[in-house]
């Protein structure tokens, strides 16, 4: 993947879970990164420290992604100091439960704001860069919840189902300017949003629906973003990449 080296990686939700280890995985592979947080400084600030290591330079843009002003300052801010973004990564989410009989207004949302406007307002943002350019890759994290639905998370899984629908529309749209547009689906990921119910899981109903027999570590997604970002993908666009153990085949 030398063709990495060099370009900037722009990553929602990249000081913690799998967005750190994107942010990370691009850093090793030679990109300058712009690390997106909503408030975690501390966090955010480790993530800087671990990418400058790497000999790359990074950038901490904390914004509320689904807060449109908020993202167009970010991308500005994020070109004005790298000269341009030649990747995206529509990373960070939020994971409410929901019962349907139970749904509240806020949930709905929150989960619609956060994890659909919140990869609308990146990508139409840095499109409009991408475009000018005629180069880019924009790849969205959705899950598997997106294709089969969850149980007591029909609002996530929704908002999981759209981030597929606008990558396969997007593809479609931005491949006469150079830009293809990508998806990519985890399954269970040992992160802060999946501890809880990870944890909780002593009679193994979670492991038993994963044919690999455990949950991934965070490391286990980014290659399939950075394969995504990369050259090694040039003819690969509007595609979901499942990386979940074998889980969707009977989970
Ligand atoms: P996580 O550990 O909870 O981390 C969430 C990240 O998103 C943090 O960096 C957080 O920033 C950021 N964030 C949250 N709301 C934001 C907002 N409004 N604006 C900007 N940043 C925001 O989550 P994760 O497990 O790494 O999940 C990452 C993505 O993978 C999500 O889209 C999730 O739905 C998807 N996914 C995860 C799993 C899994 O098993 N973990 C499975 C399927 C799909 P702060 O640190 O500042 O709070």
């Amino acid at each position: 993947m030398d063709d990495l080296k060099g370009k900037t990686a722009l990553v929602t939700g990249a000081s913690r879970g799998l967005g750190k280890a994107i942010a990370l995985g691009f850093a090793r592979h030679g990109c300058n990164v712009a690390i997106n947080y909503s408030s975690n400084d501390d966090a955010a600030a480790e993530v800087k420290v671990a990418v400058e290591q790497t000999g790359t330079r990074a950038l901490l843009c904390r914004a509320d992604i689904a807060d449109r002003a908020a993202v167009d300052a970010m991308v500005h801010k994020t070109v004005d100091v790298f000269g341009g973004i030649d990747i995206l990564v529509n990373n960070a989410g939020v994971w409410e439960k929901n019962s349907i009989t139970e749904l509240s207004e806020d949930c709905l949302q929150k989960t619609m704001d956060i994890n659909v406007m919140g990869s609308f307002y990146p990508t139409a943002a840095v499109a409009r860069h991408m475009v000018e350019h005629r180069r880019g890759a924009i790849i969205n994290v959705s899950s598997t919840a997106g294709q089969r639905g969850e149980a007591h998370h029909s609002a996530y899984a929704a908002s999981k189902s759209a981030v597929i629908g606008m990558t396969k529309s997007l593809a479609v749209e931005l491949a006469p300017h150079g830009i293809r547009v990508n998806c990519v689906a985890p399954g269970w990921f040992e992160t802060d949003m999946s501890r809880d119910a990870i944890d909780a899981d002593t009679d193994n109903t979670i492991i038993k629906t994963i044919p690999l027999g455990r949950v991934g570590q965070p490391v286990e997604l980014a290659g399939a973003v950075l394969f995504l970002a990369s050259e090694m993908s040039s003819f690969v666009t509007g595609e979901v990449i499942n990386v979940n153990g074998g889980a969707v085949l009977c989970g």
